[in-house]
């Protein structure tokens, strides 16, 4: 599915431009601010970024990870580091092509002496709240600051100033001077420069001046000799800005900013803002708590990165901004896992069932397929023993209508073994039914009921004896509403008091031997992945629901 071709309006403008001779390759970037962790958002401009630069790798195309750093202020190394994790395990490689944007700072600062020289651009001393309430609206043209006509020399003495520190924050900034009246807001002579006495984690305090989003950006683009910068809607208005810089300073290459739809996803919420919020106030366990967007989320979860990929692919490129169901996200998960994971049993639930009739210290070897459609996957032995582990609610003592599991004097199959027929229970004194009694029936292992046995269905069971205990963690949707972020109460208020529950489970041994992020399906239960942190191999079996194997959302 992931390899199928892929078409959309922005491959089309690429394709189109090799094919008139505007380029001889595409490059094109993925430009994280480092200000947290990524998201399934961020994933599915990863997806297209370096989609395009894997797709046209026989003519030398490539995609820039460029680190979005020009702001003092909110960055850590912690957020690099795991940026670069994160779109390696989506399975994108940058290669050579790593770049931090704070590296340019002289040259934005050159290309801003370049716009003083050609009356392009203005110290002003105007206080930011004059800047702003003198910019206008959409029907009222901008006013002019007292300093836009100043000669160059002024302004080049004074933007030097500025650079030596002469300034404290909010006396100075550097706006580009194109037109107050324009009907585009943006074009209102911006801000392009401002005084921050902040130690950047790059640059130190080398600097006490930083360029703004929309000068340095462009800029970036063109040094790294981008040829198609993607970006997402909301910066449509601030295209006529981003052309303005390219022609008016001196940059070696023209690129071309391309907007498309950003993702959205129901039961979500996406804002680094908003997810920060929720690790530093301890509502999830960290930035990569399985129930968190986040790209690290999603993985400890496990959610493949195969699948995620598919996902980006099913929802598109387009122009339009809408609202993706995180349903079809956790379809992807399952439709992948569905071919890819193997089959294993564990018991979430654990009710014990004695066979009477299997001698105490007696076990046997049951085969079983790892994959009903794959034979590829093999085969694997787990022991039968008297005592098994079964679901509780796969018996019922007074068993209702279309009940066709285990109740008294019903037969049912043990899942790849035999067929058992219950003989009786037990209660303790809540009446709580802890234990069944059953028979096994020889010769049903691998054939068909006997004439007059009625068994219309096969139950997953862990050996009491042979099993092992696992910690098993349950995840669902974070939010109980699908718009968290417009709950009257905030999205705090919405968070879903059953989004996680850890529970003591019975899994076949095997799994104690599995591999941290090791994924299969428990069967008839979910996907579930062996907890990339906690899970220790042979030492304590701890696995994290990915998905169930039906999206009990649906019915609500
Ligand atoms: P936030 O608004 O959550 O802070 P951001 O857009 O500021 O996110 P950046 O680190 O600047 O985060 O994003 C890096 C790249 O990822 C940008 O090119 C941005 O357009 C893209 N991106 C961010 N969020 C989404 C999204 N929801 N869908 C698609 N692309 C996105
Ligand atoms: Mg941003």
């Amino acid at each position: 599915m992931s390899d199928s071709p892929k078409s959309d309006f922005i491959r089309d403008i690429i394709a189109a431009d090799l094919a008139s001779g505007k380029h001889e390759t595409t490059i094109t970037r993925f430009p994280p601010e480092p200000n947290g962790y990524l998201h399934i958002g961020h994933a599915k401009s990863i997806c297209l970024n370096f989609g395009i630069a894997q797709e046209n790798a026989g003519i030398g195309a490539r995609c820039h990870l460029r680190f979005d750093d020009t702001n003092p202020e909110k960055e850590e190394t912690e957020y690099v580091e795991s940026i670069k994790a994160d779109v390696k395990w989506l399975g994108f490689d940058w290669g050579e092509n790593l770049f931090f944007a704070s590296n340019y700072f002289e040259f934005y600062y050159e290309c801003a002496v370049h716009l003083i020289k050609n009356g392009l651009a203005y110290v002003d001393q105007q206080t930011a709240d004059e800047i702003k309430s003198t910019r206008g609206n959409l029907t009222v043209p901008g006013t002019p600051s007292p300093y836009r006509d100043r000669s160059a020399e002024e302004n080049l003495e004074l933007f030097a100033k500025m650079r030596a520190g002469g300034f404290e924050e909010g006396e100075a900034v550097l706006r580009a001077k194109i037109d107050m009246a324009s009907p585009n807001i943006v074009m209102r002579d911006p801000v392009i420069y401002r005084v921050l006495k902040a130690e950047h984690h790059n640059t130190g305090d080398a600097w006490c001046i930083y360029p703004m989003y929309d000068y340095a950006h462009p800029l970036e683009d063109a040094l790294e000799k981008i040829t198609h910068s993607l970006c997402t809607l909301e910066f449509e208005i601030h295209r006529p800005l981003y052309d303005w810089v390219i022609d008016n300073c001196p940059v070696p290459a023209k690129p071309r900013q391309i907007e498309f739809a950003r993702l959205n996803l129901n039961y979500t919420v996406m804002s680094k803002r908003k997810l920060l919020q929720l690790v530093k106030e301890n509502l999830v366990s960290g930035w990569d708590d399985p129930r968190m967007p986040t790209i690290s989320g999603i993985r400890r979860r496990g959610y493949p990165a195969a699948a995620i990929r598919n996902f980006c692919h099913k929802v598109g490129i387009t122009k339009f901004n809408g609202i993706t169901d995180v349903a079809l996200l956790e379809f992807e998960v399952r439709d992948y896992l569905n071919t890819a994971s193997a089959r294993r049993m564990a018991v979430l639930d654990p009710l014990k069932l004695v066979i009477t009739n299997l001698p105490e210290g007696q076990s046997e070897d049951i085969e079983l397929d790892n994959h009903p459609k794959d034979p590829a996957m093999g085969t694997r032995q787990v022991k039968l023993s008297r005592e098994v582990w079964i679901e509780s609610d796969d018996f019922m003592e007074v068993p209702e209508k279309k009940f066709y599991r285990l109740g008294p004097d019903r037969h049912v199959r043990l899942r790849g073994g035999y067929i058992v027929k219950c003989t009786g229970f037990e209660k303790d004194d809540s009446g709580k039914v802890v234990k069944v009694n059953c028979e096994y029936l020889p010769g049903t292992k691998g054939a068909d009921a006997p004439a007059g046995v009625e068994c219309r269905a096969a139950i997953h069971w862990v050996s009491a004896e042979h099993g092992v205990p696992a910690e098993v963690r349950l995840y669902d949707r974070l939010f109980t509403v699908e718009d968290p972020d417009g709950a009257e109460g905030g999205f705090v208020s919405v968070i879903n008091p059953d989004s996680f529950k850890t529970i003591s489970a019975w899994v076949e041994p095997a799994l104690l031997e599995a591999e941290p992020e090791w994924i299969c399906q428990f069967e008839r239960l979910g996907y579930f992945v062996a907890d990339r942190h906690d899970h220790k191999t042979g030492e304590k079996a701890v696995f994290n629901r990915a998905v169930a194997l039906r999206d009990s959302w649906a019915k609500k």
